[in-house]
């Protein structure tokens, strides 16, 4: 494995918040991401899921507290300085790039080397298996190809954190599966450290080695799904994670 994702002992979130005019789409957030953690940011629609997301990656200034990546601090730099990986919903590929040319955009970007270049799309295509598929163009490819090609894109610049926003909600129920249980994989492999938004409690608790459970804007409870299942920290996190009947 040549993919060296940037080394760091933890992310943290210190008292972030975000308004948008007069709504407190998120308050006080604070939380620690420790190194190669799987974290699920879990909620109903509209409970500030995204905006967290975006916060971390820069894409959306926050309007309160900050933002660590050990002792430095990143929610004061472009998304291109902070350098994490994104992967959205919508895949967001280029259509007129081919696959080996998606993956390899943020590389050429930041100036790489072709050879280096090459040996990094290449590790990138086999860790997500789309060997094969390199020269064709996102339209030719399925929701779950694309999918992949979005996921190598993200890892291929070795960001020290990858984000995703609830990446498989476009796919039907069996890919959905298929791509959960390659998404723990690459994770794995690679030695991410991945926070994972999404809606769907089983998705999180078969995903993720601690969930975050956000509601209106404000973090409800955090903890392993075991301890979510054993002590939920209120009855509205137990109906949400369908602990009770
Ligand atoms: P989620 O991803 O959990 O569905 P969001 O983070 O997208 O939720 O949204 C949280 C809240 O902030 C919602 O009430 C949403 O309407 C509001 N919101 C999100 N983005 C904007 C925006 N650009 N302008 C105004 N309100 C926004
Ligand atoms: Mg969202």
């Amino acid at each position: 494995m040549t993919i060296a994702l940037s080394q760091f002992e933890e992310v943290r979130l210190d008292r972030v918040s975000r308004d948008f005019g007069t709504l407190n789409a998120l308050r006080d957030i604070s939380l620690t991401i420790r190194r190669r953690e799987f974290i699920a940011l879990l909620g109903p629609s509209g409970c500030g899921k995204s905006t967290t997301l975006n916060c971390i990656a820069g894409l959306l200034p926050v309007t309160g507290g900050a933002i660590w990546l050990d002792k430095h601090r990143v929610d004061t730099l472009r998304p291109e300085e902070r350098g994490f990986g994104m992967v959205f919903q919508n895949y967001a590929l280029f259509p007129h790039l081919n696959v080996r040319q998606n993956i390899g955009f943020g590389l050429k970007m930041r100036g790489t080397l072709k050879a280096e270049m090459d040996r990094k799309v290449d590790e990138a295509l086999s860790l997500v298996r789309l060997q094969g598929q390199e020269h064709k163009l996102p339209g030719q490819l399925s929701g779950g190809q694309q999918q992949r090609v979005a996921i190598a894109r993200a890892i291929v610049i070795e960001p020290p954190l990858v984000l995703m926003d609830e990446p498989l909600s476009n796919l039907d129920a069996k890919l959905r599966l298929e791509m959960r249980a390659e998404i723990r994989r690459i994770h794995n492999e690679l030695g991410a450290t991945t926070i994972y938004v999404t809606h769907d409690q089983d998705e999180a608790l078969s995903l993720a080695d601690r969930i975050v459970v956000l509601r209106d804007g404000v973090i409800r409870q955090v903890g392993t799904p075991k301890e979510l299942y054993e002590q939920p920290a209120h009855l509205d996190v137990a109906d949400f994670m369908g602990f009770r009947n």
